[in-house]
């Protein structure tokens, strides 16, 4: 029997990206398992990608951004995404953003929709150590914590608790590249079950193809499944082994 009345409100997990691609490439399988398991799945992305090393056709790097954007958008879709939001921030610049800025925009937002989870990269900037991999954590740090304190941005709307932070982590390294230093994960998630999606949102990124044709083998060996690490709860706990992102909510 169903009562409207006792009907749990749907879990909702926020993720937060520097590039196109980044979407699917580290969290596209959580993603997808939650938006199967019933949760609103959200992605805010930085950038727009015009660095890239892989730049399609495009003539100039406004357009290649242009056309990351719509790869971004078809990404998004494939992997069942509720709501995404491609921010303006400069592409390899995030060094150099206002910290505060942009931790207030992430407060705004995390306060606003009332994320239960919070997914970004860890500190070491994921697999290729790039710098705003590593800026995007701590943004999304520093708003978590933020969001639920009301000496922080008491004008960016009531404090909201989110009730977990989790970092994408590693569990191999690039063959022949610098390796990060990864945190320890916390949660292995099986996502064989969607493995196939995630090539398939990749394979929407067309400007960044030729990343996958080199290294596609090498993924398809270890893509069914992601590692996270658990780093801030509003409960005091041990470390523990889960292969749930959810567990306990
Ligand atoms: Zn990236």
């Amino acid at each position: 029997m169903t009562d409207a009345t006792t009907e749990k409100t749907p879990l909702k997990l926020l993720c937060v990206t520097a590039h196109p691609d980044d979407e699917c490439f580290a969290f596209g399988g959580a993603l997808m398992l939650a938006a199967k398991a019933g949760v609103e799945t959200s992605v805010i992305c930085f950038t727009d990608g015009q660095a890239a090393t892989n730049r399609g056709d495009a003539a100039s790097g406004a357009e290649l951004g242009r056309m990351r954007r719509e790869e971004f958008v078809a990404s998004c879709k494939i992997m069942d995404v509720t709501h995404h939001e491609l921010l303006d921030y400069q592409d390899a610049q995030l060094e150099f953003a206002d910290f505060s800025k942009a931790a207030a925009m992430l407060v705004e937002r995390i306060r606003r929709e009332k994320y239960d989870v919070v997914l970004t990269f860890g500190g070491d900037g994921a697999m290729n150590t790039h710098a705003d991999h590593t800026m995007v954590s701590c943004f999304t740090t520093a708003a978590f914590h933020w969001a639920a304190s009301p000496k922080r941005f008491p004008e960016l709307g009531p404090v909201h608790v989110a009730r977990r932070l989790y970092y994408n982590t590693t569990h191999f390294f690039f063959p022949g590249r610098p390796a990060p230093l990864p945190a320890p994960w916390t949660v292995t998630l099986d996502v064989s079950s969607v493995q196939e999606r995630k090539f398939e949102a990749f394979g929407a990124h067309t400007s960044q193809l030729p990343l996958m044709d080199k290294f596609k083998g090498f993924f398809e060996k270890r893509a069914g499944q992601e590692v996270y690490t658990l780093v801030a709860t509003p409960e005091p706990r041990p470390a523990e082994l889960t292969t749930d992102l959810f567990a306990g909510l």
